[in-house]
Parts: C-alpha cells; structure tokens; sequence
C-alpha cells in the first residue's frame, strides 16, 4: 500500500492566537476557512509542502497543515480540546483506494474506528485508525475526490467467487419523445441483505448479490432528472445531514454524490423546477433540505416547488415504531415551513407528459412516475423494484408493510412494461440505472440501457 502525508491536524481552542503564530510568526500563508458541517468543524488550511495546496485544482495535492476550531460543542473537536487540551490532533495520509487499505487493515487485525470509509471535506472518502493500533497518534486514511463521469465503475471487494460489489454513479441521459432523461445519483448505501429481499433465502440472493461482513448489499441512491420546458427531480438521495453514526450503520459511501453528478450533468440546484416525491424515506427524501451554516435546515432546491402525496405526508408525519426509523422530520418538515410544498391526493399529471401512480405496498402510498412522449415511456418505480434483482415476483422488500399490494401493483407494471417497452428506472441498484424487462421462457431479464 502507497501512503503520503496529506496534512496534520492541530486542534486549537484560541484561533486568533494560532494564527498570531502560524501566520504572523511563522509567516505562512493560511487559506479561507472550510467548514465540515457533519463533523461541526472549521478547517483554516495552511499548505507547508513543496507543492501548493490545490486539492480543488488540476495540480498536485500538497502537504497540509489544518488549524482545527469546532463550530458546536458537541463537535470531535470540542470533546477533543475538553479532554486534552489543544495540540495535535490527527495525521492523514493520503491512500489511492480507501476502501482497499481498510479492507487491508482489518484483514490484519488493526482495530478502525471507521470499519466503512465515510465522506470527508472536498468530497474526499475518510476511514480512522483507532490510536490504540497507531501507537498513539490518531491516524486518518483519506482518498481525494473521485474524478468525473469517464469513471468506470468501482469494482470492489469480492468473496472468493462470489459477486463483486459493483458501484456505478455514471451519469446517463436518455430521450424520450420531447423530454430529456438524466440519471444522477447521491452514491450508495448498505442496506441489510435480509431485509431487502423478504422471503427470499440467502443461498439465493447472495449468488447474485454481494454482501459485506455485516451482511449489507450495496444499493444505490439515484434520481431521475425529467428535463422538459419545466427542469424536474425526482427523489434527491440521502443528503448530507446524518452523523457519522449514522454513516457507519449504513455503510454510507457518498464520496460522489448529488451534488457531483448534477454538476456533470450541467445543472446546479438553482436549475431545479420541481422536486417530486415517491414517498418520504430518508435515502429518498434526505436531499431535500439541507442544513445551512447556523445549523437551521432549509429546502436544497432553492427555487423548486415540492410535491408529496397528501398520505405519504400524514404518515410521515405520524409515524409508528414499526416505520418510525424510516422518516426523519428534518428532511420534510422543512419545506413545510418554507411554503413550498405542494400536496396530490391521487393519481395524476405533474406536468403535461409526467404522471405519478400510487402503487401502495412499499408505504401506503408510495407513487411511481410515468414519462410519456412521442409514443414512448419511462418508468421511476422507486421502492416497488428497487433493483432489478427484484423484477421477479417473489422478490419484494421485507421492508415493505404490504408487500402483497406490491406483488399486485409489481405484476401489472411488468406486463405493461413488457408490452410497451418502457425504459424502467431502477432507483437502488448498484449497476444498472435503467434498462428494459424482457421475458423468455416465462423468466424475466433485463437489458440494460446504455443512455
Ligand atoms: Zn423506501
Ligand atoms: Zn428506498
């Protein structure tokens, strides 16, 4: 394993004083702050390395030095300071693949205090060392930025002969009749294998699909972008409000999210019309606010009208234990206060050529969208087949509270989708964003659309 020193990163309790010293003393340049909101942390970064600091840039990353101040007292670095005083608080070295030197480490027993690589600052991918394996220096991994959509596919860890886990967040555009199709995603999450595939037994699943040490399979968090005269959304991912906690659970991996794929796809959240809800779910709904820098949460769609079904809202919003863990209030309450949420009681037209359809099953009233043009159709069924290892009857979510009506709203959809030949959008799979539902010898395949 390759490792250079990205930065070393001081915790310090009087800023001004610090910098009376680094850069009135010492005489260093000190760049504008940056601020990790999930880790409530202001970075004032100080290149000391042969080549200039430029992670942003084309250029060689440099070495760092990284005056940590915390922004709330619940913050690492509070507790840090509270404990320990200022000083040094961590060294980062800068790996090509943080997913494979993690792998490496605890294949060697080293103890993490990251066991899943999570996001860091600049959209970096972050893993801890635990200082009890690092002789007392706490040890930060850290892999930059992943570059743009030429990106392959990552094909990570893979059991002996077993399935790789595969990660593909291209950007793929599509057209239909009049509208432009984009898929974008938020990246991926580990969602329990079980739970995912209901009665379906393990031996089976897990011949197609990869699961982790603790029995997670790799799902995606993508949205569709219905480009017409009107720019819509559908869905918006996870977001970045959740605590490390949190990414740890779920096996978050957002290193390229919302943000860089609607970017390559030439939008920014300005750009946004209309964002459209499939139901209310944190890895659907969490990317429709976010939480600004006073730690007030407000819509992520500057300009956008939201639009939820009326009962998804109620139970969301009255959630029960059985769903309660699913409905995080941050990411809807909102929008709500803000005034732009719009409510639909039925199945109806968004926009001229866009529909949505309560296929119920999933939640209640969980809706799919429909995309008709020019004699053709799309499909965003979101939760009702989640990845197309679900186009199969039997294969419904044991998330799901009434997976008969999903067999039910499941079975009427793939007969028209194969009689149609509607281009289906597959929200949670991890390889193919979209394709079409074949069947022969009365088993049904997909073909993935290239875009
Ligand atoms: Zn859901
Ligand atoms: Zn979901």
């Amino acid at each position: 394993m390759k490792a250079v020193l990205d930065h070393v990163g001081i915790a310090v309790k009087d800023l001004p004083a610090a910098l009376a010293f680094y850069r009135d003393a010492l005489g260093l340049h000190v760049e504008a702050p940056e601020e990790v909101i999930s880790q409530r942390v202001r970075a004032h970064v100080i290149p000391v390395g042969p080549v200039g600091h430029d992670v942003r840039g084309a250029g060689a990353p440099g070495v760092n030095l990284e005056l940590l101040e915390a922004t709330a007292p619940d913050s690492p670095i509070a507790k840090y300071l509270e404990k320990r005083g200022p000083g040094l608080h961590h060294i980062t070295l800068r790996v090509d693949d943080v997913h494979a030197a993690v792998a490496h480490m605890k294949q060697r027993g080293i103890r993490m205090i990251d066991e899943t690589p999570r996001p860091g600052a600049e959209s970096s991918t972050i893993a801890f060392i635990h200082p009890s394996a690092t002789h007392g220096v706490l040890v930060e991994l850290k892999q930059s930025a992943p570059g743009t959509s030429t990106q392959p596919p990552t094909l990570g860890t893979q059991h002996s002969g077993g399935p790789r886990d595969v990660r593909d967040s291209r950007v793929l555009r599509f057209t239909v009749g009049d509208f432009e199709l984009i898929a974008v995603c938020d990246g991926f999450i580990g969602l329990d294998g079980g739970s995912m595939f209901g009665v379906v037994p393990k031996p089976l699943w897990s011949k197609t699909t990869y699961a982790d040490d603790r029995n997670r399979i790799t799902l995606a968090m993508r949205s569709l972008i219905v480009h017409g005269p009107r720019t819509m959304i559908v869905d918006a991912g996870l977001g970045d409000k959740e605590s490390a906690k949190f990414h740890d659970i779920y096996a978050v991996d957002r290193s390229r999210n919302l943000d860089h794929t609607l970017a390559e796809a030439g939008l920014s959240a300005e750009h946004i019309d209309v964002v459209l809800a499939t139901h209310l779910h944190f890895d659907h709904a969490g990317g429709f606010t976010v939480r600004d820098s006073n730690g007030k949460v407000r819509p992520r769609f500057p300009r956008a009208q939201y639009i939820v079904r009326r009962g998804e809202w109620e139970d969301a919003t009255h959630p029960n234990v059985r769903n309660q863990a699913s409905y995080l209030k941050d990411n809807y309450v909102p929008l709500a206060e803000a005034g732009v949420l719009q409510m639909v009681d039925e199945d109806q037209m968004i926009m001229p050529g866009v529909r949505v359809r309560r296929t119920g099953g999933h939640t209640m009233h969980h809706q799919m969208v429909l995309i008709e043009s020019g004699g053709k159709t799309a499909a965003f069924v979101a939760d009702m087949m989640p990845t197309t290892a679900h186009v199969p009857d039997a294969w419904v979510m044991g998330y799901d509270l009434y997976p008969l009506d999903t067999l039910a709203a499941k079975q009427r959809f793939v007969k028209e989708a194969v009689e149609k030949e509607i281009l289906v959008f597959f929200q949670h799979d991890p390889a193919v964003a979209a394709g079409y539902i074949r069947v022969e010898n009365d088993k049904r395949r997909v073909e993935p659309a290239k875009g």
